[in-house]
């Protein structure tokens, strides 16, 4: 790991400890008491003092290239960074979020450089993805929404599901069916539709287990131009996969951060805690949470840094490690998170601390972005279809 990068590790871990941690007794207190409501967990004021604490820390526009403003570091820094953030359950991200950024880096032209990707690469415009329909969450390719070529418009209809930050974003990245005979392959086209759109409503949200609270999103003859096509026409399916493999990396380097945290209590609670007149840190049981729980987490943090290195040379095709890296961070956290309630009894089941909190949030990302059965699924055909991948070219 180049020195740039353990100096940046230390100034976000500085931050964190400085900015984040102390707000989190105040974020358990506020989740359990908004029930179903669809409160932010950080209230705009915070949150926009956090953004100025950010900003002056150096995190912000991390991988955005430096001709739009931003930092230019890579994928790596992202996930160091990403990883370091996450070690506090504050839900605080310094704009923009990577992968739509990705996705609208690749695919944004013409106008839409200024009218999207540069307001969202600065922080100034916020946006989500919608794609998960009610009949359609894996299987993507499923999806019911159509946009009809009308008068030389395109004319979207149908609803979303689980569309997180939805009411938040001020356009949405959509992805419709625009050729009901090729749908996945040719036929599925991606649009860059402005929430405050006639015809787009969002009727309703979800309460969910953990800090998580996605939208409904409806779409009632919304007119569309040309302009508003991201991409290729009938070709939103790779990219869109492929937005997915950076979220991946995403979610993987949130996992570490809260595992990382889960192990340092962990190892705390063991050299501080007695019981029958030992330390946990000399009962073979505890010792072996501990031994575990490092050796995966550093497994996981090893496969995602080779991700992100495949994302920083410009791979273009991720599915196969995007699957690898949230499969197996995801279920690390898990089992990380689950030794270390133990290891602290009743306590680790209060919401004096933050592992309940870690331990829901943990649940939540074996579902979200797809489960663990249907990545490993994907990984299988993967490997079934073109056998091993060649290491020579890794
Ligand atoms: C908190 C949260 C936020 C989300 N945010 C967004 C968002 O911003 N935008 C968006 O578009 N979507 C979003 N989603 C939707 C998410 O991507 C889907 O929930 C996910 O892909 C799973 O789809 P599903 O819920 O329809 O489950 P289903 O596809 O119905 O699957 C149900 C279960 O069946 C099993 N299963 C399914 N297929 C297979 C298979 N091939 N082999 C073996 N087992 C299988 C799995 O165990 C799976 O958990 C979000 C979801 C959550 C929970």
């Amino acid at each position: 790991m180049p020195e740039a990068m353990g100096m940046i590790r230390k100034s976000v871990r500085a931050f964190v400890k400085r900015d984040l941690m102390p707000l989190e007794a105040d974020l358990i207190a506020r989740e359990a008491a908004r029930g179903h409501d669809d409160a932010p967990l950080l209230p705009a004021e915070i949150d926009r003092a956090l953004q100025d604490k950010a900003r002056d820390a150096g995190l912000w526009g991390i991988d955005v290239p430096v001709e739009m403003g931003g930092q230019g570091f890579g994928a790596l820094a992202r996930v160091v960074i990403t990883e370091e953030l996450r070690r506090s359950i504050v839900p605080f991200v310094p704009p923009p979020d990577s992968p739509n950024l990705y996705l609208l880096k690749e695919l944004c032209v013409g106008p839409q450089i200024d009218k999207y990707l540069l307001p969202y690469a600065s922080g100034v415009k916020r946006s989500c993805i919608a794609l998960s329909e009610a009949g359609a969450g894996s299987d993507a390719a499923a999806i019911k929404t159509r946009a009809e070529r009308r008068d030389g418009k395109w004319i979207l209809n149908g609803s979303k599901m689980w569309i997180s930050n939805a009411r938040r974003s001020d356009f949405m990245i959509v992805v419709a069916v625009t050729d009901l005979q090729k749908r996945a392959r040719g036929g599925m086209t991606a649009f860059l539709v402005d929430r405050d759109t006639a015809g787009v409503t969002i009727p309703s949200s979800y309460p969910m287990m953990g800090e998580y609270h996605p939208y409904a999103v409806f779409f009632d003859n919304v007119e569309l131009d040309d302009g508003q096509v991201l991409g290729e026409v009938g070709n939103a399916f790779v990219p869109i996969t492929n937005r997915l493999g950076v979220r991946r990396l995403d979610i993987a380097a949130r996992c570490i951060g809260l595992a990382t945290r889960c192990l340092e209590m962990m190892i705390e609670q063991a050299n501080t805690r007695s019981t029958f007149g030992s330390l946990l840190a000399d009962r073979q049981a505890v010792q072996w949470w501990i031994a575990d729980s490092y050796q995966e987490l550093e497994m996981v943090r090893l496969l995602t840094y080779r991700l992100a290195w495949r994302v920083e040379r410009g791979d273009k095709d991720f599915r196969l490690d995007g699957s690898m890296v949230k499969t197996q961070a995801t279920e690390m956290l898990g089992r990380v998170v689950d030794r270390a309630i133990q290891a602290f009894g009743a306590m680790g089941v209060s919401k004096e601390l933050p592992l309940e909190y870690i331990a829901r949030m943990g649940r939540v990302m074996r579902i979200v972005e797809g489960p663990s059965e249907v990545h490993r699924w994907v990984i299988a055909r993967n490997l079934l279809r073109n056998g091993l991948p060649d290491l020579s070219a890794a």
